[in-house]
Parts: C-alpha cells; sequence; structure tokens
C-alpha cells in the first residue's frame, strides 16, 4: 500500500529524511517511532504529497504521489497532530463540509456520518459549535471526519498527544479494528508504549535514517537483545553506525 524508495527531503542545510526505503502492505498497523526531530513528520507529508522529496519516489496503493497524485490522495486520510477544524461550525457542519470535499454522493454521506457519529460517540455534542470542543471531542470529530470516505489508508501524525487516558485507550482500540478490517494505519509516535503495544511492524527513525524495522522480536534480534522495546530503541540508536 505504501512504497518509499530511497527517498531523501532537504530543507536548506538540514537533511531531514536520509536515503528512506520502506513497504508496507496492506491492512498492516505501521508505527514510525522516532525522537523530535526525527524525520517523522516530514516522512507523513511526504506520503500525503504535501511535500515533494528532494530525491527518490512514494507510492500509495501503486499510484506515484509526484505523477499520480490525485489517484494516491483519493485512497488517503491524513490527520495532522495539530489538527485544523472550523470553529464556527457544528461538528455535524464539519463532517457535511468534508463530505462534500470528497464529493460523497449525499444519501451515502448521511448514513457514513452517522456511522462515525455513533463510532467516535460523537451524539451528545456534534450539533455544538466546535469552538467549545475539548482538545479530545476534536480529536475524535477529526478522525470521525478522516474515516467518512473510508480511506484505504489512514495516516496519523502523533495521534495520542493531548488526549487523556481514556481517549487514548479507544483511539487504540478503534486503529487496532481499522487494521483488522483492511484499512492500513501508518502513524507516527515518540511514545515507544503506544508502538510496543498497537503496532504490526514499528519503524525506528533517528536523524532522518530508518535504522530498524520489523516486529519487536525482529528489531530485538537486530538489536541482539532480548528486551523491552525501549532497550531495543537505545541499543540500536546507540549503534547507529551514522550516529
Ligand atoms: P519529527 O516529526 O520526527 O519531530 P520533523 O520531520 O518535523 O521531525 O523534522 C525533521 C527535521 O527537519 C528537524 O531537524 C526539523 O527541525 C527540520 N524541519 C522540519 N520542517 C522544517 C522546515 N519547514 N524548514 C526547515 N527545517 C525543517
Amino acid at each position: 500500500m505504501i512504497r518509499l524508495e530511497n527517498v531523501s527531503k532537504r530543507y536548506g542545510d538540514t537533511l531531514a529524511v536520509d536515503g528512506l526505503s520502506l513497504h508496507v502492505p496492506p491492512g498492516e498497523l505501521f508505527a514510525c517511532l522516532g525522537p523530535n526531530g526525527a524525520g517523522k513528520t516530514t516522512t507523513i507529508k511526504m506520503l500525503c504529497g504535501l511535500l515533494k522529496p528532494s530525491v527518490g519516489r512514494v507510492s500509495v496503493g501503486g499510484f506515484d504521489l509526484q505523477t499520480q497524485g490525485d489517484r494516491a490522495r483519493q485512497l488517503i486520510s491524513y490527520v495532522p497532530d495539530q489538527p485544523f477544524i472550523y470553529d464556527k461550525l457544528t461538528g455535524r457542519e464539519f463532517l457535511e463540509f468534508i463530505a462534500g470535499l470528497y464529493g460523497m454522493e449525499p444519501v451515502h454521506a448521511a448514513r457514513r456520518m452517522d456511522e462515525v457519529i455513533a463510532i467516535f460517540h460523537l451524539g451528545e455534542f456534534v450539533d455544538d459549535l466546535t469552538e467549545r470542543y475539548s482538545h479530545g471531542m476534536r480529536q475524535r470529530t477529526v478522525f470521525a471526519s478522516a474515516l467518512l470516505h473510508e480511506p484505504k489508508l489512514l495516516i496519523a501524525d502523533e495521534p495520542t498527544v493531548g488526549l487523556d487516558p481514556k481517549s487514548i485507550r479507544e483511539l487504540k482500540r478503534l486503529l487496532r479494528q481499522l487494521a483488522d478490517g483492511g484499512t492500513t494505519v501508518f502513524l507516527s509516535t515518540h511514545t515507544l508504549d503506544i508502538a510496543q503495544e498497537l503496532a504490526d511492524r514499528i519503524g525506528i527513525i533517528d536523524r532522518g535514517r530508518l535504522i530498524g524495522c520489523g516486529t519487536l522480536d525482529e528489531l530485538r534480534s537486530a538489536a541482539a537483545h532480548d528486551g523491552s522495546l525501549e532497550e531495543v530503541f537505545l541499543r540500536l540508536t546507540e549503534t547507529d553506525p551514522c550516529a
């Protein structure tokens, strides 16, 4: 579903992503793990077609983001780390607006809106102006909007930041359900627990480079260490030959 081939991105003197190659098959929940500044957001923006790689090729569902960007973007929903929502709309109006952007047929849109309102428990506040929402309510509304058109690939940048423990648990359950239902989920996190608990495979990114990729067991053998993801992560980042 996702293919990155030798992708690099430079901002002036900063090499934010350095020769990244990665393949994520359909229905996988992949977590991109790394410290702040590692290059996770830059990678995600290239995956969504919001940034052009300086070098390399990115494709989603077999469509090249640069030459067939429109086809690729139809498959993708992206939830940024600071989701934007129009304050002067109600949650329902926001969902209607997003359904319109995707060109959803009205009867189908109405049915999907009912479904996502139920899934994300928005019923109690969906007719209030979003300016009154807490961070968790906004996040749930944005996730609901992202899933309206049933994307094949959901990309979420640091989705659990700022959420309370109950919302985090609900979100984790939902992401797992989506992947089990065949949606590919690509998320970034700097939280080891989230990656360890949720992901089918984990990519460890450090200073723009993918220094480890696989299941927790595969990462353990790569690091020659049988411990927690934290210990494996530290071992891999400390033995990085470019560190
Ligand atoms: P992460 O999401 O892992 O925290 P980012 O992809 O945001 O990392 O950033 C990777 C590197 O690129 C950092 O050194 C950051 O300072 C730099 N960077 C990110 N965006 C820009 C930009 N627009 N201009 C210049 N440098 C940037």
